[in-house]
């Protein structure tokens, strides 16, 4: 049961997520959250350094599909710039969404990685659907969207990780 809430893989930031590490492991393909973990829940528009990410994973012919519980207005004026494929109210964690994703990447479950910061519908979604996920730290504390509950939730599961030293820096 708490396995399904266990991310992979946990890192700081996406942008620790490179083509060359994706590649050593085979991936040709990743499926990624938007709000605090491509840029903060309340950032409109690409930064230079997210523009930059999806420019080497392009020209590393890695695909980018990009999966929101947020609305169409606020996924397509981020994603469209970028050229990526985007789902919004993808109603994470169901996995309907991670998986026409990966049909539209034209890619196996085992070539695609799954990020985001949120245990409860990035992780719980990419697992159970049959991903290997990565969970990254959220750009920003504050998030409308998520619960309390979720939080407390998401709280213990990282304080579990930690004590199992599976978290090896240091967090506030
Ligand atoms: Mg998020």
């Amino acid at each position: 049961m708490l396995k399904n809430f266990l991310p992979n893989e946990h890192v700081p930031r996406v942008l620790d997520i490179t083509p060359d590490r994706l590649r050593e492991k085979g991936i040709k393909g990743v499926i990624t959250d938007l709000d605090n973990t491509l840029v903060a829940w309340n950032v409109k528009d690409a930064t230079p350094e997210i523009i930059e990410w999806f420019q080497q994973m392009k020209e590393n012919d890695i695909k980018v599909t990009i999966i929101s519980n947020n609305d169409q207005e606020r996924v397509s004026i981020f994603s469209e710039p970028l050229e990526a494929p985007f789902v919004y109210s993808a109603r994470k964690p169901l996995t309907r969404a991670f998986k026409r994703a990966a049909t539209q990447m034209e890619l196996k479950k085992e070539e695609i990685v799954v990020v985001g910061d949120q245990l409860l519908t990035d992780i719980l979604g990419g697992n159970r659907a049959g991903f290997y996920t990565v969970l990254v730290v959220p750009i920003v504390e504050t998030d409308g969207k998520i619960t309390r509950i979720n939080r407390m939730m998401e709280r213990r599961v990282l304080a579990w990780m930690r004590r199992k030293g599976m978290i090896s820096w240091e967090e506030e």
